[in-house]
């Protein structure tokens, strides 16, 4: 503890900055005081904005490699003995629940990929108020019902489109009625289900209504998300941008007048709720971090696999509670560590609509 940490940029912009996780271990400068805890125990970071939700990547392996998500060239994995140990996680998410945060989301890679992925779900749940999951699906038919028995309330299952063809070429792979019948199970299990598709000119645009239908046949919700320039940029491409006026705009077409249907759901996470005026039932939302950006409630941080914590997903900055663990750091310090990383949370991410101001880690890795 107490050596200036690799890669910060101390004063930028007059900000604090975090350090980015690439060199060697890092640390909370000595001189670093958390805040005082507040009264109704929420942390809040720079902007005022109180923490109540984690997002922990368990994983930066998948069996599948979704164009959009994976470079060409794949990414360098972390090595075994860099990911947290379920022990690991634990500790550092009761130290979250500790600090306010109600919701833990398990993502990856491919969560389900994680070796007895079930086995951490069963030591999460009892920690937190809501432990839920984002998979691209092709585990659950057989893992849909032991996770439940172990604790999982919900999972948000990936769905960009409904044409087998198209499905195995943008996963690279992937079977699309395996996946169908992954959300069938979970549905059966008793899980909340939601569906997200990331919304792609020309690959799924033409899909915006079925797969809305397809969801509201089963009873859940589709979330139609816009593309981020994660990767450095490197996967992003401008003509390809399904704007959420665009989705909108498309829903309306087909199903007639939208109707905000919001509500307090904002609080739980970053999509925008619409129902359909004829079927106020019928709902969607739209996850628009490019074109409505939504940061001013941003409510969450993110623990990537090797336990680097990122204040916000579209900038590198993060400190690792990993090595602070390793080091013997006490519950305190991981407390201080997290208190340091939201005191250095920024406004809002950069993305521009070239695909610029994106970060250079792979969506793959931190998990969305
Ligand atoms: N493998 C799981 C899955 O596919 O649901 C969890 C990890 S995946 C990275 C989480 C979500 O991020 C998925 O819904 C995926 O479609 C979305 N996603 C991947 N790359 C994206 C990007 N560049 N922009 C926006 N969403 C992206
Ligand atoms: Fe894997 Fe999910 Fe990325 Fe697709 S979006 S490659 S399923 S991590």
């Amino acid at each position: 503890m107490g050596s200036a940490p690799s890669g910060s940029d101390p004063g930028a912009r007059g900000r604090l900055r975090l350090p980015v996780v690439a060199g060697p271990a890092l640390a909370v400068p000595a001189g670093f005081a958390s805040p005082a805890p507040r009264a109704d125990g929420a942390a809040l970071d720079a902007q005022r904005r109180p923490l109540r939700y984690l997002r922990v990547s368990v994983t930066d392996r998948c069996n599948f490699a979704c164009t959009y998500c994976v470079p060409d060239d794949g990414i360098a994995h972390q090595a075994r003995a860099d990911l947290l140990s379920f022990e690991e996680i634990e500790r550092v998410v009761a130290v979250f629940a500790a600090l306010g945060v109600e919701r833990v989301r398990l993502t990856g890679g491919e969560p389900t990929v994680r070796a007895h992925v079930v086995e951490l779900v069963a030591r999460l749940a009892p920690r937190v108020g809501a432990l839920v999951m984002t998979t691209n699906g092709h585990r659950l038919p057989e893992l849909a019902r032991p996770l439940v028995a172990a604790g999982l309330r919900g999972v948000n299952v990936s769905l960009d489109t409904l044409d087998a063809a198209r499905f195995a070429r943008l996963t690279s792979g992937g079977d699309l009625a395996t996946v169908i019948a992954g959300i069938d199970a979970a549905l059966a299990a008793g899980l909340e289900v939601k569906l997200n598709a990331v919304a792609l000119a020309g690959e799924n645009d033409d899909e915006l209504a079925a797969l809305c239908r397809f969801a509201w046949d089963r009873g859940v919700t589709l979330r139609f998300i816009e593309h981020m320039p994660l990767s450095s940029g490197a996967l992003y491409q401008p003509t390809r941008e399904l704007s959420a006026a665009t989705i909108r705009a498309a829903l309306t077409a087909a199903f007639g007048p939208l109707v905000p249907a919001d509500r307090d759901r904002r609080a739980v996470g970053p999509s925008r709720y619409w129902a359909l005026a004829a079927d106020p039932r019928r709902e969607v939302g739209i996850i628009s971090a490019m074109t409505e950006h939504f940061c001013d409630d941003c409510n969450r941080v993110r623990l990537t696999a090797d336990g680097a914590l990122h204040a916000c997903l579209g900038h590198d900055d993060a400190i690792s509670l990993r090595d602070l663990l390793r080091q013997g750091g006490s519950d305190d310090d991981l407390r201080r560590a997290i208190a340091y990383a939201l005191a250095g949370k920024r406004p809002g991410h950069e993305f521009q609509r070239t695909g610029a101001g994106g970060p250079g880690k792979h969506m793959i890795a931190i998990g969305g």
